[in-house]
């Protein structure tokens, strides 16, 4: 199978083709810059210490300081955090941001970790990179099952050793830290925007539109509680479990209700249940094959690959897990005539609401929900209009247009600094 990273250098070598690059430049974007590894020592609920394999590798910091989640999670690898690495740098260009990209990630399966391993491991992972993080270099956030509280660990951890308050050293914080309201729910929320920006180009109308979504992490359950709102018929969700399909749709807020109390929404479906009593169990597999209008992968990366592509039957894909349409797959699906919103658009909503904590942090002076909530809808909505144009214009898939409007950028910084 194609990795995320030989997907991520596909995709950037064919914006090079097209945008003229200098050979140099395309070197220097090809690889990360800094490339940080550790063994985390942790002493384990029995006693014994144990090490744990933590990355962080910070891919381009040609437009400001590098920025990037860190992720928990036992399939991490260098190759998949250098891929996800770069993938910031260009998620960043293609918004404006003033910042870079980076990516984090220690091997470790958090289900399995107690409370305490994983301030002892958060903590730690600080003091591996300390000197390589701070609101001017490098400003890590949350990623796959990593949370506010983790955020607060680290954070704490990084001002006992520099000795002085820095808030926005970190993002994604508890609000009581210097975190801003919106940030929980804004990945999802940012993806809601551009979902209703991309079907009102396609047509289509919230009440007679079907949605699946793969994922029910705080982005999924985000993504889906919102459209479920706007009256979108979510007939389709899962988790890392298995998926529960019901052609009237469910409401994403009972299903969480009952995934905390029963532990997987598989067994939320039983005859009779508050989810479902007409659906089906079927798996994450099926799921990305149903016959939606639109499917958004909100999981993991190397969802869609050459071996489904093919029987992908939704009109729209918005890709809010980092990754999760392999390069092979993006061909086919465009083939296909889908429209693939490209997830450093699609998930861009969090570390959009990422920069306004920063700025409020470093500002000590802080915004009220709604005017971040339309400050987040104006940007999100501003870049989906400039990509969507851009890729009718040029005909190019939506891909393709984001692709060239932010690679160009890291390049245009990046030969003005050489
Ligand atoms: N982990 C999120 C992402 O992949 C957010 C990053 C951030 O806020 O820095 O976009």
């Amino acid at each position: 199978m194609e990795s995320e990273l030989t997907s991520a250098k596909k995709q950037l070598a064919s914006a090079a083709k097209v945008l003229d690059m200098d050979g140099k430049v395309l070197k220097t974007l090809s690889e990360p810059k800094n490339v940080l590894k550790d063994d985390i020592p942790v002493r384990m609920g029995a006693g014994d210490k144990k090490y744990f394999n933590a990355y962080r590798i910070q891919h381009n910091d040609a437009l400001g300081p590098f920025k990037g989640g860190i992720r928990f999670h036992p399939e991490v690898s260098i190759e998949e955090v250098k891929a996800l690495a770069m993938w910031m740098t260009w998620k960043c260009s293609l918004l404006g941001l003033p910042f870079g990209g980076a990516k984090g990630g220690i091997i470790v399966d958090p289900k399995k970790s107690s409370l305490h391993e994983l301030r002892d491991m958060s903590k730690g992972y600080v003091d591996s990179f300390s000197e390589f993080i701070g609101p001017d270099k490098d400003i890590p956030a949350p990623d796959v099952y990593t949370t506010p509280k983790i955020m607060s660990w680290m954070l704490d951890q990084y001002e006992l050793l520099v000795k002085h308050h820095a808030p926005s050293a970190f993002t994604g914080k508890p609000v009581e830290l210097g975190g801003i309201q919106i940030r929980e729910e804004a990945t999802g929320l940012g993806g809601f925007f551009v979902c209703n920006d991309a079907t009102s180009r396609l047509k289509l109308k919230p009440k007679s539109t079907t949605v699946a979504i793969q994922g029910f992490g705080n982005v999924g359950f985000n993504i889906a509680r919102l459209l479920h709102d706007a009256g979108y018929k979510v007939v389709a969700l899962s988790d890392s479990r298995g998926a529960i399909y019901n052609k009237s749709g469910f409401s994403p807020e009972k299903t969480m209700t009952c995934k905390l109390e029963k532990g997987t929404i598989a067994d939320c479906y039983s005859v009779g249940s508050v989810v479902s009593d007409k659906g089906k169990l079927i798996t994450n597999e099926e799921l990305l094959e149903l016959d939606v209008d639109i499917l958004i992968p909100a999981a993991l990366g190397n969802q869609i690959t050459l071996k489904n592509a093919d029987n992908v039957k939704a009109k729209l894909v918005v890709e809010m897990a980092n990754g999760p349409v392999s390069a092979g797959a993006d061909r086919i699906l465009n083939e296909k005539k889908a429209m693939v919103i490209p997830d450093i658009l699609a998930n861009s909503g969090g570390v959009t609401a990422s920069y306004f904590e920063w700025v409020q942090n470093n500002y000590g002076y802080y915004w009220s929900y709604t005017e971040t909530y339309e400050k987040l809808k104006q940007m999100l909505s501003n870049v989906f209009e400039t990509t969507f144009k851009n890729s009718n214009k040029n005909k190019l898939s939506m891909r393709e247009s984001a692709y060239l409007l932010a690679v160009d950028r890291v390049a245009k910084a990046v030969e003005l600094r050489s």
